[in-house]
């Protein structure tokens, strides 16, 4: 048989969101709806919404989340894919650390280790970050540890 068909093979996908321009718990609630649209992607688990201040810059307090997506698009497609959602958006990016109306991340693909130009996953800072591992822990409490939720403790980050 000359005819061949791939494998569709399905990953777990954690996806950090965060907003804080306008209105940052539509554009997040929004965002998660629209990942379960997404092609060949479903959404496996969602946390809920929660707030926290602005890491390394100033304005309003960001809205965050963390989702699973079940997908079978390869690493570098999802992130295209949800980087065509931020654009849609209307996220602008005049400046680093700038107020965003939606900020997607790839947090992990399954257990892959990637380091591309355009793609680090795990992503390099989830760790450092409440707003990450606090929702992360909410729907996949096997991936955090408690004295890595420890190390974040100080931040603050309040459920929604
Ligand atoms: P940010 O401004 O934080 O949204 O960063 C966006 C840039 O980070 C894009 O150019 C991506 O290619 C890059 N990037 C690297 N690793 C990741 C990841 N795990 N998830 C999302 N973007 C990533």
């Amino acid at each position: 048989m000359s005819q061949t068909s791939r494998a569709a093979v399905s990953a777990i996908a954690y996806v950090g969101l965060g907003a804080n321009l306008g209105d940052a718990r539509a554009a997040v609630s929004s965002a998660i709806q629209a990942m379960d649209g997404l092609p060949a992607t479903r959404l496996a688990a969602r946390s809920s919404l929660y707030a926290s201040a602005p890491v390394g810059a100033t304005g309003p307090d960001y809205v965050n989340a963390v989702v699973a997506l079940s997908t079978q698009l390869p690493p570098q497609e999802l992130l295209e894919q949800l980087q065509a959602m931020e654009l849609a958006a209307g996220r602008e990016r005049p400046h680093a650390n700038a107020p965003r109306t939606l900020d997607l991340d790839i947090l992990l693909y399954g257990d892959l280790r990637i380091n591309t130009r355009s793609l680090s996953v795990p992503h390099p800072r989830m760790k450092d970050r409440a707003f990450v591992l606090v929702p992360l822990a909410q729907i996949a409490p096997h991936l955090v540890t408690p004295s890595q939720l420890q190390s974040v403790a100080e931040q603050r980050v309040t459920r929604l």
